[in-house]
């Protein structure tokens, strides 16, 4: 049944395993989880691993769980958890009744530890972090054992209470698990368990001083919450054999399998939640959400949509080998789809002024605009055309060279969805720099095109310069001039010119009412969406993405 439903989704290894699971009946249904810190925002990479577990809880008619992994309370906030949910829910995806936190189950994970030791498999360890490393060995070098490994069962269970029970200080002691200090895998190597932290919670508050290892926690959560196919990223592929000892110590069958796949790597950006902390917190960006920051916050501010995201994840793919995914994907799926569903809008970011000479003065005309070419539905509007104008200042040359062939002294151009202008003359200031046109146009033309059946090699975007919007416009470009800016000092491979603000911009005057979250195509410019800061009486866009699609480009060579 879920190989008719899944027809057209391409497989993967994780299909593979799952649908074989679903044929042999090891499961009769799959159970998934996302399982975030909340010590931080979500980020793109965060977005692949939501797409595939809620992705194949859809497929199979399984379902997913979002389950926030809150063991280390230092670094922990409630900002986090709320946007965390708000972030997967702005993805498309809904855990239902199935929201859980590991400290819900700190007091079955202190069971199993005590259990453990009952086992003679877990001890009391006081050696300090610096002497637990040393004693560890190293990839070549078997580990020693700790002078507190054979201490007895009960002096361990003893000890481990008043470690509970706050009786000793941070750092003094830990409860590791007792497996083979000579393993060739460090992982096993009598990792730490429990530490003690005498940090409140922010969902168990004063209860513990004692607080489980991710190891510990991890695979006890799945095999609590019943999950079939634990899929994490690749780094976890050497705690893999910690995951199934601890189970198969503690837990009856049957387990949850832990899958491993290759995190996402971006170009021109970082992934790690501490980087971009240090972003947030030295001010580099405005904040988690800064429309330059990879995270799902950052994203959507910045007009990308849940639907691209998704398409993706999607077009990635999931492997076992790690590699960088070239950025500009990212972006050309945002243009596939802001193309079908964002309106046309015309906008001048650098306005240059022109007079059309002979267009009577005090009149306002409107002209019909497409609003979306590829959705019949999105309709037309009327834009106000007078004799005074706005173009961009790029689309004019005093002298331009060959292969210009927009406007300059002399030169016919297309006014789009207007008239044709001749450019007569140009205006200059003191320092010689040009201040405005002066043009004349051909009252035939309307709509774009001429009787006579004469051609203009350009077509310009533009707006009425009384009946148009003043408006900021903010030009964002990657956070990175560096490719992989984890490589070297990450701030100095910051891009100075990742932000740039426009105060000067125009817009049609029908763009009063944008919200914030709007996307609109600026014809000839790209996609762009309104702003959070933007208000009625000051509207703000950011650039979404320019039209050039750069990956587009490369398939096609
Ligand atoms: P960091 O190492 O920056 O703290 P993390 O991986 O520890 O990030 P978590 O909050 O633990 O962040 O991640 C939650 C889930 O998202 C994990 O299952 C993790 O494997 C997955 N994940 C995190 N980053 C990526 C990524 N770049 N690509 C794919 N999945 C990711
Ligand atoms: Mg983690």
């Amino acid at each position: 049944m879920p190989m008719d439903v899944n027809a057209n989704i391409p497989s993967n290894f994780i299909r593979n395993i799952i649908e074989q699971d679903l044929s042999t009946g090891k499961h009769k249904k799959i159970v998934t989880r996302f399982p975030p810190e909340p010590n931080g925002y979500l980020h793109i990479g965060h977005a692949k691993s939501i797409c595939l577990n809620f992705g194949l809880a859809r497929d199979y008619q399984g379902t997913c769980h979002l389950r926030f992994d809150d063991t280390n309370p230092e670094k922990e906030e409630v900002e986090y958890i709320e946007s965390i949910q708000e972030d997967v829910r702005w993805l498309g995806f809904d855990w239902g009744e199935h929201l859980y936190f590991a400290s819900d189950y700190f007091d079955q994970l202190y069971h199993y530890a005590v259990e453990l030791i009952k086992q003679g498999k877990a001890y009391v360890c006081e050696l300090s972090g610096d002497e637990i490393r040393e004693y560890r060995g190293t990839l070549t070098q078997p580990g020693k054992d700790s002078p507190y490994r054979n201490r007895s069962v009960e002096e361990n269970l003893e000890l481990f209470e008043r470690m509970r029970n706050g009786e000793f200080e941070e750092g003094s002691h830990v409860l590791r698990a007792k497996i083979d200090m000579a393993s060739p895998n460090v992982v096993m190597r009598d990792p730490v368990l429990y530490r003690i932290k005498k940090v409140p919670h922010h969902r168990t508050g004063d209860k513990w001083c004692i607080y489980p290892m991710y190891d510990f926690t991890h695979c006890l959560s799945d095999a609590i919450e019943g999950i079939t196919h634990s899929i994490c990223t690749l780094e976890f592929e050497n705690n893999r054999p910690l995951y199934e000892w601890i189970l198969e110590q503690v837990f009856p069958e049957p387990h949850p399998q832990q899958i491993e796949f290759a995190r996402l790597n971006l170009s021109y950006t970082v992934m790690s939640k501490r980087k971009l902390l240090q972003l947030v917190e030295q001010g580099v960006v405005s904040g988690w959400d800064d429309p330059r920051m990879p995270t799902l916050a950052g994203l959507r501010r910045r007009g990308f949509t849940p639907a691209a995201i998704r398409d993706f994840c999607e077009r990635i793919g999931v492997a076992k080998a790690n590699s960088i995914v070239d950025y500009a994907l990212l972006e050309h799926c945002l243009r596939e789809d802001l193309n079908m569903t964002a309106k046309r809008t015309m906008a001048v970011l650098r306005p240059l002024k022109v007079v059309i000479e002979n267009y009577p003065e005090g009149q306002v005309e409107y002209v019909e605009a497409v609003n979306n070419p590829n959705d019949p539905d999105a309709g037309t509007r009327l834009v106000p055309f007078a004799r005074e104008i706005f173009i961009e200042r790029d689309d004019f040359m005093v002298d331009p060279p060959k292969k210009f062939f927009r406007l300059a002294p002399g030169r016919e151009v297309r006014l789009r969805f207007a008239y044709f202008i001749k450019c007569t003359d140009v205006i200059y200031d003191d320092e010689g720099n040009v201040v405005e046109l002066r043009a004349v146009y051909d009252p035939e033309t309307k709509g774009g095109s001429a009787p006579d059946g004469r051609k203009v090699k350009a077509t310009l975007h533009w707006v009425a310069a009384e009946h148009s919007l003043p408006a900021e416009v903010r030009l964002y470009d990657h956070l990175f001039a560096k490719e992989d800016p984890n490589e070297g000092d990450l701030l100095e491979n910051l891009n100075p010119a990742s932000l740039e603000i426009l105060t000067d911009a125009r817009v049609e005057v029908n763009m009063q009412d944008v919200q914030p979250g709007e996307k609109f195509q600026f014809e000839r410019l790209g996609y762009f969406c309104v702003d959070l800061d933007s208000t009625p009486e000051r509207l703000v866009f950011n650039r979404t993405v320019p039209l050039r699609d750069t990956w587009a480009k490369l398939q096609r060579k």
